[in-house]
């Protein structure tokens, strides 16, 4: 894949259908062109380097971009802390979409291809479960957090997915939440299918963030520099049948949170069949609504946050990850939140990139004594109250909209 984004300039067409009449939602200045990526240092993360989101939608296929999105910026290296695999609640999920993916398309004994595979635990679990060989790619992998036996089956290549990567002959590909990071979208699936070529029978699974839902909840904390492209449903249906993709099945899971799509090589462009695919004048109808809704709500969410501190309550997030970072430097809260905890022990210790904010462990929770506790995905609220309890902490829950 090559890079058509390093330049710095904006884009002037839709990455994803080349289209030009395009409507820009929302400009967020100087915000942190990483937010899975911690800092030993507390200056070092308040001075990290920040980019501009100039966010665009394409009125002809819906689909939402950074238009000032700079590549230049991008530095996934081991480093980069983006797992969730340390939640119960998220290895469940992964375990039951392995499953479903396993039985729908049966892919047992086979070669999974996994395009940003990250620390590798959803490709273990495909080979564990189907017996299969797992060629993950991604430049954040880190062999050393699986066990012996899981690595075994699994070939790593510490790169970004690119067309020298034609030659790997797999039987399925998967790709999680990768997409959103990668700007030139049509770019990225014009490749995969290319590499696929007359192989109709390969599936290409993908699960994503979905737009919809951050459109419609304003959710500001799952809007940030590393997600340049955001789909809906439809969106995305769009992109992979025009780039030559014919669609097996689509689904929104994780509490609405996140798209699947699950498709297969076409000799020719498709037509829609499903009617979630029908929804760009509902989503335009989101786009222009967003700014004047979002404005109006983060003022509100402002003073609520401000207002709990001025009561003398002292607040923690939960979830030092990309949510963390986006929810601290959108509200400019760096003075309000005290702390941010997160499960993942290679997180704390650190400092939260934009604010500064440090990363505790959850047992840090027992002398901090937040008064306030703020999950940063509400999925995960279930598992914080028992924490929390376990710990002897009484502190309050309150949902991330506030
Ligand atoms: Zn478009």
């Amino acid at each position: 894949m090559s890079d058509t984004t390093s330049s710095g300039a904006p884009l002037t067409a839709c990455p994803a259908c080349l289209g030009t009449e395009l409507t820009e939602i929302l400009q967020q200045e100087s915000i942190p062109a990483h937010s899975c990526l911690l800092m030993s240092d507390r200056q070092e993360a308040i001075d990290f380097p920040t980019g501009n989101m100039v966010l665009t939608a394409c009125r002809a296929c819906g689909f939402v971009f950074n238009a000032a999105f700079d590549l230049a910026l991008n530095q996934y290296s081991e480093s980069y802390e983006e797992t969730q695999a340390f939640s119960a609640h998220f290895v469940e999920f992964e375990e039951a979409l392995a499953k479903r993916w396993i039985d729908a398309y049966d892919i047992n004994n086979k070669t999974v291809l996994e395009i940003g595979c990250g620390k590798g635990t959803f490709l273990a679990t495909m080979c564990r479960l189907g017996s299969n060989r797992g060629i993950g790619i991604d430049p954040a992998v880190a062999p050393d957090r699986l066990a012996p036996e899981e690595n075994a089956q699994i070939e790593w290549l510490a790169e970004l997915y690119a067309d020298h990567h034609s030659a790997i002959d797999a039987d399925v590909i998967v790709c999680r939440h990768t997409l959103e990071h990668i700007s030139p979208v049509k770019e990225f699936l014009d490749t995969i299918r290319a590499t696929l070529g007359d192989r109709h029978d390969v599936p290409v699974l993908f699960e994503l963030p979905d737009f919809a839902r951050v459109a419609e909840e304003l959710a500001f904390w799952d809007i940030y520099y590393e997600h340049c492209s955001y789909f809906t449903i439809g969106s995305l249906a769009r992109l992979f049948r025009r780039c030559g993709f014919d669609i097996m099945a689509l689904d929104t899971v994780y509490d609405g949170q996140y798209l699947l799509i699950e498709a297969k090589p076409a000799p020719v462009p498709t037509e829609a069949s499903f009617a979630e695919e029908d929804d760009l004048a509902a989503t335009l109808e989101l786009v222009d609504s967003f700014n004047a809704r979002f404005m109006a709500d983060l003022e509100r969410r402002t003073d609520v946050l401000q207002g709990l501190v001025d009561s003398g309550k002292s607040v923690s997030i939960w979830g030092a990850g990309s949510k963390g970072v986006a929810f601290v430097t959108t509200l400019d809260a760096a003075d309000q939140v005290t702390s941010a905890c997160d499960i993942n022990p290679y997180k704390a210790g650190k400092y939260l990139a934009g604010s500064g904010v440090s990363v505790v462990g959850p047992e840090d929770l027992q002398e901090i004594k937040p008064d306030v506790v703020i999950p940063m995905n509400p999925v995960y609220t279930e598992e914080i109250a028992a924490k929390l309890k376990e710990l002897g902490l009484e502190s309050e829950l309150l949902d991330v909209g506030l």
